[in-house]
């Protein structure tokens, strides 16, 4: 069996905010790759969990099981206390069990990738307004209304028309950020936000993002970027080989870390 039917996501009753992202023993495999080995995670409304950790540990597998991009091999996921209802695929994996569920999963989170993959044939404007209006059925003009001030947050306001191609991978990454948040996302997804931009050009991108947490809004970010993780971060995760090997407040992780797996994740890092 793979994960069972969601009881109800019971309301929190322990004066915390409503858990946003609630991971629950979490695996995955690739065939005979055994890629998150149990990987648990809770992120409550308002809550930044940076998830670190080296090349090849499961950080990306982890946030596109998140995002119904992949499907665990087993395990609970909940999104706003809904949980991802699965069904074996006959294979040991497993399937969706209701396409639509997976839709509305998807239309409460805001993913932004590595590679900024913006549709090259759409304006900035297009680009931000495309899922509001043709997905979510948002009446053109307010679409439009609702991008100008995003790109404007963003510091976008006059590329509006403009390709991508003309623009630099910072503004490029600020736009797939505006894009994102067009959405209305309860929760924001980064994997690895700034590197692939130059390193002149992170410092914009991280500026936008931060100004997002500042704010409150929830998040999940896979990051390189220790020191921004610090700052930001109100949860951080260490995975190491597709396990939690230390997780903590960014005090603790980054100032007093207790693995000596992360004690040398850091220094190698940093
Ligand atoms: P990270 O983001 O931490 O670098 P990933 O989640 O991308 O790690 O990958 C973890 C492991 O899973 C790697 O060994 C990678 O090669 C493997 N992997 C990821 N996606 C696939 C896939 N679609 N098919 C087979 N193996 C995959
Ligand atoms: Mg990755």
């Amino acid at each position: 069996m793979v994960a069972v039917d969601a009881a109800k996501h019971p309301a929190p009753t322990d004066g915390l905010a409503a858990e946003a992202i609630h991971v629950e023993n979490l695996h995955k495999k690739f065939g005979q790759l055994h890629v998150l080995k149990g990987v648990s995670l809770s992120a409550r409304d308002g809550e930044v969990v940076a998830i670190i950790g080296g090349s090849g540990s499961g950080k990306s597998t982890l946030l596109r099981c998140i995002n119904c991009l992949e499907n665990p091999t087993s395990g609970i996921i909940r999104v706003n206390g809904e949980e991802i209802r699965l069904k074996p695929n006959g294979f040991g994996d497993s399937i969706p069990a209701d396409r639509r569920q997976i839709e509305r999963i998807r239309s409460r989170l805001g993913m932004v990738f590595q590679s900024f993959n913006l549709w090259s044939h759409m304006t900035l404007l297009e680009n931000v307004i495309e899922v509001p209006v043709h997905v979510l059925g948002i009446k053109r003009m307010d679409a439009i209304a609702e991008a100008e001030r995003l790109l404007a947050r963003v510091g976008l306001a006059e590329k509006r028309d403009v390709y991508p191609a003309y623009l630099s991978g910072g503004q490029q990454q600020r736009a797939a950020i505006a894009r994102a948040l067009a959405v209305q996302p309860r929760v924001m997804l980064f994997d690895e936000p700034t590197s692939a931009l130059d390193p002149e050009l992170v410092g914009e991108v991280l500026k936008v993002i931060g100004d997002l947490a500042r704010e409150g809004r929830t998040m999940v970010l896979v990051t390189h970027e220790m020191k921004f993780a610090r700052e930001v971060a109100t949860h951080v995760i260490y995975l190491f080989n597709g396990q939690v090997e230390e997780e903590g407040p960014p005090e603790q992780i980054f100032g007093a870390p207790k693995s000596e797996r992360l004690k040398q994740f850091i220094r190698s890092i940093g």
